[in-house]
């Protein structure tokens, strides 16, 4: 976390002393810092901020899952919602996992580059509007033996660079996930539910707080069912599911 403070520091040094060109952090194009719309803390250009729209449209309120354009009155809740609620009462979520989204969120994920949570976080703000302000933000955790593997989490790294933004408090310490589960992808929704059960473990120091659950990605929701259920058992006084991408996918296309 330090290095990575330290390199917006310079950066913010070194605009201000007027250094040169910015190169974007994604598609490395210089562009001129102020530029651009001031999303994303000046760390993309304009063309790339572009290629990154929110989801737009009516969508379930509980799964951010988007209503067709040709609903004549999109209902607050999706039928998987009303039959199944989740245990979170509201989402907020920025855009389709398709195009730079999901391209950006893969480098995260898989490359480790830490910069790109601080370019992605500022993204979801306009998202969270829908949800009150939570005690302290909590990351989706990974399976332990596969954050050794890794040596970090990237929905940590999204969670510090939203809670760094909003002045919140990130508790990665409120839920975690000591088993190694089978990869997730090779499973089906319902598969996925019965090996997550039982697999989050959540702090008694959860009881009493309102949280933001925090994941890059939403496909089933089975994780983040599971990851809520275990916050919920704890005591938690209300869970809020952000995310920052979501499959195109229905649930009930499962
Ligand atoms: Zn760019
Ligand atoms: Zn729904």
């Amino acid at each position: 976390m330090l290095p990575r403070r330290l390199v917006r520091r310079l950066r913010r040094v070194a605009d201000l002393l007027g250094f040169g060109d910015r190169r974007c952090l994604r598609c490395g194009a210089a562009f001129a810092p102020g530029r651009n719309d001031g999303t994303a803390d000046g760390l993309l250009c304009a063309a790339c901020l572009a290629q990154l729209p929110p989801m737009k449209g009516p969508r379930c309120r509980r799964c951010a899952f988007p209503f067709p354009d040709s609903a004549p009155v999109a209902p607050a809740l999706c039928g998987d919602c009303l039959r199944d609620p989740p245990p979170w009462r509201g989402m907020a979520c920025y855009g389709r996992y398709e195009g730079v989204l999901r391209d950006m969120l893969l480098e995260l994920k898989f490359h480790g580059r830490f910069l790109l949570a601080d370019a992605l976080a500022p993204l979801l703000l306009d998202s969270l509007l829908c949800l009150p302000l939570p005690d302290a933000l909590v990351p989706m955790p990974l399976p332990l033996p596969r954050l050794r593997q890794r040596g970090y989490n990237q929905v940590q790294e999204l969670a510090l660079a939203t809670g760094h933004l909003l002045e919140l408090p990130v508790r990665p310490e409120l839920l975690l996930r000591p088993s190694c589960d089978t990869p997730q992808s090779r499973l089906r929704a319902e598969e996925r539910r019965r090996n997550l059960h039982g697999s989050f473990i959540a702090s008694p120091d959860a009881a009493g707080l309102r949280l933001w659950l925090l994941d890059d990605i939403f496909t089933t929701g089975s994780t983040a069912r599971a990851a809520a259920q275990a916050l919920r058992a704890a005591g938690a006084r209300r869970i809020d599911l952000v995310t920052l991408a979501r499959t195109p996918l229905h649930p009930a296309g499962r």
